[in-house]
């Protein structure tokens, strides 16, 4: 029987880096696979719809969340954002491991649902730089920039229920570590291979006491 994958979920602040460090794991993971949100935020220049996100009225996006096709869905500075639950269940069931960048609310409602994830949390270098990084990618105005760093308070606070944290100081270590945080949770007993194979080999022995204690039992007169 194939193995089921699990979830990893990314959280930091927006400007802390998650994008650029997951695109640094594409190369060395290949078989990671990357859930694509669905949010209402208006396209930037250089995204790519389906492939950064799914861009959706606000009408759309409320009619999945009624339809419930939203394994969480969260507001975020004013725009609407949410993972489709379809691509993460059959991702899961083929046994791989899916990588969700989501905010704080959202890891809350995947944690109630699916507590067997992993909750990575990854750290802007420091909040000067934060600002500094916010500023430059020029991709939000102004009130936006405020915003995002008001709610990046908030992010951090959160960050202490993680189970990891990284610090984005740079970004192949910060890319390396998430790889290393991977491979220890896919070697963890309960998701090995091997564990398979024990239950495997527990069950026969189990089915073999059974059936010759069965045996044992019949007595003199099924022997006769
Ligand atoms: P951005 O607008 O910068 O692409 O994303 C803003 C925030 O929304 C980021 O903190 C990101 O992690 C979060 N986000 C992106 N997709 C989702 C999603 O599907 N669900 C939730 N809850 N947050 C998301």
């Amino acid at each position: 029987m194939q193995k089921r994958g699990f979830l990893l979920i990314l959280s930091g602040p927006s400007g802390a880096g998650k994008n650029t460090v997951l695109d640094a794991t594409r190369d060395c993971c290949p078989d990671l696979q990357y859930s694509v949100s669905a949010t209402t935020r208006p396209r930037r220049p250089l995204e790519q719809e389906g492939v950064d996100y799914f861009f959706l009225t606000e009408t759309e996006f409320r009619q999945r969340i009624e339809a419930g096709e939203f394994l969480e869905w969260a507001e975020f500075c004013g725009h609407l954002y949410g993972t489709p639950l379809a691509y993460v269940n059959e991702c899961l069931e083929q046994g791989q491991v899916v990588v969700m960048d989501i905010d704080i609310a959202g890891a809350r409602q995947v944690q109630a649902k699916m507590p067997e994830a992993i909750f990575v949390f990854l750290l802007p270098p420091s909040m000067s730089e934060l600002e500094h990084r916010l500023r430059t990618r020029s991709t939000e105005t102004d009130e936006a920039i405020r915003h995002r760093l008001g709610k990046a308070l908030e992010e951090l606070r959160a960050g202490i229920d993680y189970d990891y944290v990284i610090q984005n100081d740079e970004v192949a270590q910060s890319a390396a570590k998430l790889k290393s945080i991977i491979m220890a949770e896919r070697c963890r007993v309960r998701r090995s291979e091997y564990f398979e194979q024990l239950k495997d080999i527990v069950g026969e022995t189990g089915r073999k006491m059974t059936d010759d204690e069965s045996t044992a039992n019949r007595g003199p007169v099924d022997k006769g």
